[in-house]
């Protein structure tokens, strides 16, 4: 089957779907997502999105977010997610985003890393919170349509230039031919064993980036959240103990019962001492002490936190909750400029398959929405100014040769391969190695 449009959107996280809401009303828009609309690592997000306190707080956000990632991360990028911070969460206001507020206005939390308390938030159901406004947003428009259980095997392209994607939806091919493509498929951690991620989030995007000699980078970089909820089960998704309970106070403690490391440095400082303490005491995990806090508090503010910490036997109002580190975050991906562009013509990157640079090698917590939406507004404008100069492209018909598992064990196969060349250290983390 073919099917032709001005824009395909490759995922509806908040990447797709707050990319859609930018461009503009008279571009018809196809999105696409591999589940169900909302099975994806945004609706997941607890913690927040991070936002400069004002113009005078632009300076700290970029140096807390330069140091955090090791100072290896863009600078112009970075100066741009601090700087477009506050439009962005003024827009989501706008569109009728619930954050939470104090008398004063937006109640602003803190997390490890950051200096001040810069984080606004829902309880701790910020994504799902995001995922729900902006699809009320998407599906007030006439001219955007979205293909649930549509998976995208690979790009259909012309010499350099993107022209849409061969998709698979329930056994039947599909063509869509674009104009301008956008990849907005998310992260990489349906592909380890402990992982925080979405199952089916398998670094799509970026095996057909890998595949297309379309450039990426930072493939080294992969974030390991140090408390994720532990248990033995290795098929589940980890259930992730969202920073911002550390932010509020909670104590990380070894299985003898002694705190061993300051709570708010960077997610990978703090990762690397657990690990170092689950070696020294001989204990799979450790522990998240929020005890001393009122209950009442603590069923408030991380709602979902408790209620699931207590469908698995712990109420952390009364016991400490065991945590070990998973995977989280992939800080690398497809090489973008500042609107999202990548090497290959008319097709753009957006969100946690893109790779713009701001986190370097280690993300700030936090700064993952936020850069999603900074970016992929950028990345919008960019296609509105440029979409009527760019032809739709003919192409005839691929046959697809092979089927959907084929593909889909060849992407997978691709990034693999791509990562552990550059860390065999976690070859063993990996599902299928
Ligand atoms: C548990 C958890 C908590 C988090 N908390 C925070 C937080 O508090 N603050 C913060 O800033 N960040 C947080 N993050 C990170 C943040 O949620 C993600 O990085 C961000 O939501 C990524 O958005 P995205 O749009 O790029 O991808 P996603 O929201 O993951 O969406 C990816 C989309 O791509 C689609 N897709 C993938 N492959 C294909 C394919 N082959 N064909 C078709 N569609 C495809 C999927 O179906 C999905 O719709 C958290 C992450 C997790 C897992």
């Amino acid at each position: 089957m073919d099917v032709y449009t001005d824009v395909l959107v490759i995922g509806t996280g908040v990447s797709g779907l707050y990319s859609a809401l930018n461009l503009k009303d008279n571009l018809n828009i196809i999105m696409i997502s591999k589940g169900k609309i909302d099975e994806c690592n945004t609706a997941l997000a607890q913690g927040g999105i991070s936002v400069a306190r004002g113009v005078d707080d632009v300076d700290l956000f970029v140096e807390d977010t330069l140091k955090a990632g090791a100072y290896k991360n863009d600078v112009t990028a970075t100066r741009i997610l601090a700087e477009e911070s506050i439009e962005n969460i003024d827009t989501l206001c706008k569109m009728g985003f619930d954050f939470d507020r104090t008398n004063d206005g937006l109640s602003y939390t803190r997390e490890g890393a950051h200096s001040i308390n810069r984080i606004v938030h829902y309880k701790d159901k910020t994504g799902k919170e995001l995922e729900e406004t902006l699809l009320k947003q998407v599906s007030s428009k006439k001219n955007i349509t979205i293909f649930e259980n549509c998976t995208m095997l690979d790009i259909l392209k012309k010499g350099n230039a993107c022209a849409g994607a061969l998709c698979t939806r329930e056994g039947v091919q599909v063509s869509i031919h674009a104009k301008v493509t956008i990849m907005a498929a998310g992260g990489i951690g349906g592909l380890f064993r402990n992982s925080t991620n979405q199952k089916i989030l398998t670094a799509d995007g970026v095996a057909v980036a890998l595949k297309n000699n379309i450039k990426v980078k930072n493939l080294n970089y992969i974030q390991f959240h140090p408390t994720a909820f532990f248990n033995n089960n290795l098929s589940d998704r980890k259930f992730l103990i969202s920073e911002s309970v550390r932010g509020e106070g909670g104590k990380l403690i070894n299985c003898n019962g002694n705190r061993f490391v300051d709570e708010l440095l960077p997610r990978d400082v703090v990762t690397k001492y657990i690990y170092e303490e689950e070696r020294n005491t001989h204990c799979s995990n450790v522990y998240l002490d929020v005890t001393f806090m009122k209950e009442d508090f603590l069923k408030n503010r991380f709602p979902t936190i408790y209620e699931k910490c207590l469908e698995n036997g712990i109420n952390i109002s009364k016991e400490p909750i065991p945590v070990s580190p998973a995977q989280h975050y992939f800080m690398g991906g497809i090489e973008v400029d500042t609107f999202g562009k990548t090497s290959m013509e008319n097709l753009f990157a957006f969100g946690e398959c893109s790779c713009t640079g701001v986190h370097g090698a280690n993300r700030l917590a936090s700064n993952s929405l936020l850069e999603a939406l900074v970016f992929s507004k950028r990345g919008a404008r960019k296609i509105n100014n440029d979409i009527s100069t760019i032809p739709m492209i003919n192409l005839d018909t691929p046959s697809l040769d092979y089927n959907e598992k084929y593909y889909k064990n060849l992407n997978n196969k691709i990034f693999i391969e791509s990562l552990v060349k550059v860390r065999g250290d976690i070859k063993n983390e990996l599902v299928n190695c």
